[in-house]
């Protein structure tokens, strides 16, 4: 059981109480959490954290996950990519069946809560099919800097129904949305077992297990098979660094329920690497194990982020609070994160010898990374822990709710 109290050894009475006290003028109160998956990619990640400590201070909060056919999520992965500036084919048959599967998920979800909060952009369309009785919340966790501009104005008309918007950065603000915007700065939970202390040993079982070899430096990506996290671009890098040290490269991404296109992207890049596959030099993991992503993010010599687009980018977040150094693409989140060359390198997704350069900068100079990995973990600490976010929500809620 997730117990808010837990965290008073990691953030402090203060923060703690903070929060309780936030919390008093919501007891009771009916909260409703809507995404489209439970497992895989940030914001599952971030629900999972965020609705049982909600209802431990006292909310009733629920979480739901819209259901949908493969062909809804195909075409919401086509809208996720659009929002991120891809082109898109909107046709007719595409807008229905994206209405079409949330009426049919509004018919048997019954909503009587006080507040309901919409994730992204598959659920987003339900809003139109209730009696609006209390405030709608639309939580968008994509990088809307530079959206698709048909897209963008199909999806406004659902928008402009919701009472407010959050986004995870200012950059995503839309002047052209005449709606109260917030801005959460997503977190990561330190007590779950993807972050949580684990001991030496248990990090060399895990390891083993799933056949990771650490007799020469690591560098690892743990990101879903997703185009916009370039795990093409992080072979050629890691050819690039193993040219001048030897090392071993780890991509590690399990399958989102909500993204159809990772499996492609991973047979794409499996054919490409099969040589270094067999050489040992690169390995695959399509696992959902969350201890072995806690053991790669603290065993790596350096974690990349290699991001064309990236809304916030946990995968960062959870490396920094195991002191691990990161080398991360200058777009999206990740500068809120790494201040470059003081807790981390940022480099451009386009400059595969900077990226290259960095790691190997990294893996010369351990007392360096050393001094990013402490510099991290403190930043994660006052700024991205799940508290923060409780918090946030709290402040929300408190004035949609007066
Ligand atoms: N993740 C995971 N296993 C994987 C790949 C990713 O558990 O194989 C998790 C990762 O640890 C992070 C989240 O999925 O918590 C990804 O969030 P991020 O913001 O980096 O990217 P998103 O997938 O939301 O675009």
């Amino acid at each position: 059981m997730k117990n808010l109290s837990d965290y008073r050894k990691i953030v402090g009475d203060k923060v703690i109480s903070e929060i309780y006290k936030r919390a008093r003028k919501l007891y009771g109160r009916r909260i409703l959490q809507i995404n489209s998956t439970y497992l895989g990619g940030g914001v599952a990640e971030i629900l999972n954290s965020l609705a049982p400590l909600m209802n431990d201070v006292g909310i009733d909060a629920g979480w739901r996950i819209i259901r949908g056919t493969p062909d809804l999520f195909s075409i919401t992965k086509k809208f996720h990519n659009a929002l991120q500036g891809d082109p898109i084919n909107l046709t007719e048959i595409k807008k229905k069946l994206y209405i079409q599967s949330n009426e049919d998920f509004s018919m048997y979800t019954h909503i009587n809560h006080d507040c309901v909060i919409i994730n992204d952009p598959q659920p987003l369309p339900l809003i139109q099919f209730y009696k609006k009785r209390q405030p709608w919340i639309w939580r968008c966790h994509v990088d809307l800097s530079n959206p698709n501009e048909i897209l963008w104005e199909f999806l406004k008309g659902f928008i402009l129904r919701y009472d407010i918007v959050i986004v995870s950065n200012k950059k995503y603000q839309k002047e052209d949305l005449p709606l109260e915007q917030r801005i959460f700065h997503p977190v990561i939970d330190p007590l779950t077992p993807k972050n949580m202390d684990i001991s030496n040993k248990d990090t060399l079982k895990y390891l083993k297990k799933f056949g990771v070899k650490i007799d020469k430096p690591l560098i690892t990506q743990i990101s879903r098979f997703d185009k916009w996290k370039d795990p093409e671009g992080v072979i050629e890098v890691f050819k690039l660094v193993k040219e001048k040290i030897d090392c071993r490269l780890v991509l590690c991404g399990s399958m989102a329920h909500d993204d159809p296109e990772g499996i492609k992207i991973y047979q794409k890049v499996s054919q490409k690497v099969d040589n270094l596959i067999k050489k040992g030099d690169v390995l695959l993991i399509t696992s959902e194990n969350n201890i072995l992503v806690n053991a790669l993010q603290r065993s790596s010599s350096v974690i990349l982020q290699k991001s064309i687009k990236e809304g916030f980018g946990l995968t960062v977040t959870e490396a920094l609070w195991k002191e691990t150094p990161v080398v991360a693409s200058n777009v999206g989140g990740i500068p809120l994160q790494i201040e470059d060359g003081e807790n981390g390198f940022l480099a451009d997704p386009y400059d595969k010898k900077g990226f290259a350069d960095r790691i190997i900068e990294i893996l010369k100079y351990p007392d360096l990374a050393k001094e990013f990995g402490k510099r991290g973990k403190e930043l994660v600490k006052n700024n991205f822990l799940i508290t923060r976010l409780l918090s946030d929500y709290l402040n929300l809620l408190n004035d949609l709710l007066k």
